[in-house]
C-alpha cells in the first residue's frame, strides 16, 4: 500500500499530507468510518469538538489496534471555549473523549475577530505544547491579519493554517503568505463538498487521461501544490478511492488547467463562511 508523504512543520514534527475528515458524521458512524479509513491506509484523522464525534474517533483508534506513534490526530478548539483558562479546560475534555494521552495537532477552529480572544487562546495552545500535552499547534480559518497578530504578540508561528481551499477557491494569496511564514496550508472542503466541481468537464478530461476518478484528480492536485488535504466520505468504496489518489500523478498542464478553475475574482468560489467577518456562537 502506498503511504502518504509526510510534510514537516516549522516545529520539526511531521504530518501525513493526506488525511481523512469527519465533519457532519454522527458519533457512532464516525467509529465505523474511521476504522474503514484506517483499513484503507489513512493514518491522519481530522475532527473537532463541534463535530460531536471525538468519542467515536477515540473508539475507532482503540478498535484499530494502531499505536499512537503510527497515527496522527487533529482536533479543534470551539469558539465558545476561546480564552486562556477555558482553552486549557476544553483541551482536557477533548482528550478525555478521544482517549488519548498526547495529541498530534490542536487548532483554534475560527479566528472570531469580533470575539477577539484569539491571542489569549493562542497563548493557551503555546502553554499546552510546552507542557507536552500536544505536539504541534496551529490555527484554522485565520486571515493574514490574525496570523500577523498572534505571531507578533507571542513570537510563536503556527505550524499550519487549515482553510477552505478547492479548485473553485484556490487561495493562492493566503497559501503564499502561509508559506512565507513557514506555515503549512491545509485544505478543508478539498472536494468542494462534491457536486459541481466533481462534475466539471475539465476535471473529467484529466480523470480520463489518467484513468482516475474526478475526486482522485482533485486530491492529486492538492498534493501536487503542497497542501495537506482531508477529504471526507462515509462510503467505504469512496474512502478507498480517495486514499488511492496517492497513486495519481498530475503533470504541469493538468495542474495549470485546474488552477484555471478558480472563481475568486468572480466572488463565487467560496462555499463556507468568510473568516474575516464570521462570528459563530
Ligand atoms: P469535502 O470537500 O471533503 O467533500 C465531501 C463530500 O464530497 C462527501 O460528503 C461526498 O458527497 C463527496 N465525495 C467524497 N468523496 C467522493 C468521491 N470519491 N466521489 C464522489 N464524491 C465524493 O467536504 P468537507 O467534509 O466539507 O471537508 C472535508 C473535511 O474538512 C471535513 O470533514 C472536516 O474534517 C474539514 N473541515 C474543516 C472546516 C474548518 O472550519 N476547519 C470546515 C469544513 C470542513
Amino acid at each position: 500500500m502506498t503511504l502518504s508523504p509526510e510534510l514537516t512543520f516549522n516545529d520539526g514534527n511531521t504530518i501525513p499530507q493526506l488525511g481523512y475528515g469527519v465533519w457532519q458524521v454522527e458519533d457512532d458512524v464516525a467509529e465505523k468510518v474511521v476504522v474503514q479509513a484506517f483499513e484503507a491506509g489513512f493514518r491522519h484523522i481530522d475532527t473537532a469538538k463541534i463535530y460531536g464525534n471525538e468519542a467515536g474517533v477515540g473508539r475507532a483508534i482503540e478498535r484499530s489496534g494502531l499505536k499512537p506513534e503510527d497515527i496522527f490526530i487533529t482536533t479543534k478548539l470551539w469558539n465558545a471555549d476561546q480564552g486562556y483558562e477555558s482553552t486549557l479546560a476544553a483541551f482536557e475534555a477533548s482528550m478525555e473523549r478521544l482517549g488519548l494521552e498526547t495529541l498530534d495537532l490542536y487548532l483554534i477552529h475560527w479566528q472570531q475577530p469580533k470575539q477577539d480572544k484569539y491571542v489569549d487562546t493562542w497563548k493557551a495552545l503555546i502553554e499546552l505544547q510546552k507542557r507536552g500535552r500536544v505536539k504541534s499547534i496551529g490555527v484554522s480559518n485565520f486571515t493574514t491579519e490574525g496570523l500577523h497578530r498572534i505571531i507578533d504578540e507571542t513570537g510563536v508561528v503556527p505550524a499550519i493554517n487549515q482553510i477552505e481551499l478547492h479548485p473553485f477557491f484556490n487561495q493562492a494569496e493566503l497559501r503564499e503568505f502561509n508559506a512565507s511564514k513557514g506555515i503549512l496550508t491545509q485544505a478543508w472542503s478539498p472536494l468542494g463538498q462534491g457536486g459541481e466541481l466533481l462534475e466539471h468537464p475539465a476535471i473529467a478530461e484529466i480523470a480520463a487521461k489518467h484513468n482516475a476518478t474526478p475526486a482522485q484528480v482533485v486530491i492529486a492536485w492538492h498534493l501536487a501544490i503542497g497542501n495537506v488535504v482531508i477529504p471526507k466520505s462515509v462510503t467505504e468504496s469512496r474512502i478507498r478511492e480517495n486514499y488511492a489518489a496517492l497513486d495519481v500523478t498530475l503533470d504541469e498542464a493538468d495542474i495549470q488547467a485546474i488552477n484555471g478553475l478558480d472563481r475568486t475574482a468572480e466572488g463565487t468560489g467560496r462555499i463556507g463562511a468568510d473568516p474575516s467577518v464570521s462570528d459563530f456562537a
